[in-house]
């Protein structure tokens, strides 16, 4: 079952990026390209009752799978990064860490008035990234469809937090 594979996949490095935190590494999932096809004809499926334009996918590793579903699905794929990495006009969006803020950047031209769009991530913790992805996507005149992810940390509760823009969640993986 993909998912089994995924979680005996995904690696818990203890202590990073800072002490206390254990990051879930998802790169050791890259290893394998029979899984990668797998993960994104998962996602193919589980999404497949929503409608949606062009596919979102937050720096760095939202690209990773991001791209590819957009790719398999023969759907547009956009980019929202760091700030200062996009060369073209961007509109900004700041959001609260635990600890000090950052800040993400789509080109104001990416979204196509009114089109909907679906968010990827590679995992969902408190919501505060896709959160801010989101008001991103309605600034520049879009429409969010969805969030899909590959891993939730569920005992976070953040679907919640993801309600105003759309209600339609997709995790490959959840942790309790
Ligand atoms: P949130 O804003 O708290 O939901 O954090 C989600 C963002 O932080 C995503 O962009 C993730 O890539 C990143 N992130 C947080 N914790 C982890 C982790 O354990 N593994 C991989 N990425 C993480």
């Amino acid at each position: 079952m993909l998912e089994e594979k995924l979680k005996s996949l995904v690696r818990d490095v203890p202590n990073f990026p800072q002490p206390g935190i254990v990051f879930k590494d998802i790169t050791p999932i890259l290893q394998h390209a029979d899984v990668c096809s797998e993960v994104v004809i998962e996602f193919a499926e589980r999404i497949k009752h929503l409608e949606f334009d062009v596919i979102a996918g937050i720096e760095s590793r939202g690209f990773l799978f991001g791209l590819m579903l957009a790719n398999h699905l023969n759907k547009p794929f956009v980019p929202i990064r760091k700030q200062g990495k996009l060369p073209h006009k961007t509109v900004s969006e700041s959001y609260k860490l635990e600890y000090g803020q950052a800040t993400i950047e789509i080109h104001e031209d990416a979204i196509a008035p009114g089109a909907r769009v679906l968010i990827h991530d590679d995992l969902l913790a408190t919501g505060g990234t896709v959160v801010a992805a989101s008001k991103l996507i309605e600034k520049v005149g879009g429409e969010v469809a969805g969030f899909c992810f590959l891993i939730n940390l569920a005992f976070l509760q953040a679907s919640g937090r993801l309600d105003r823009f759309s209600t339609n969640v997709v995790s490959l993986l959840s942790y309790h």
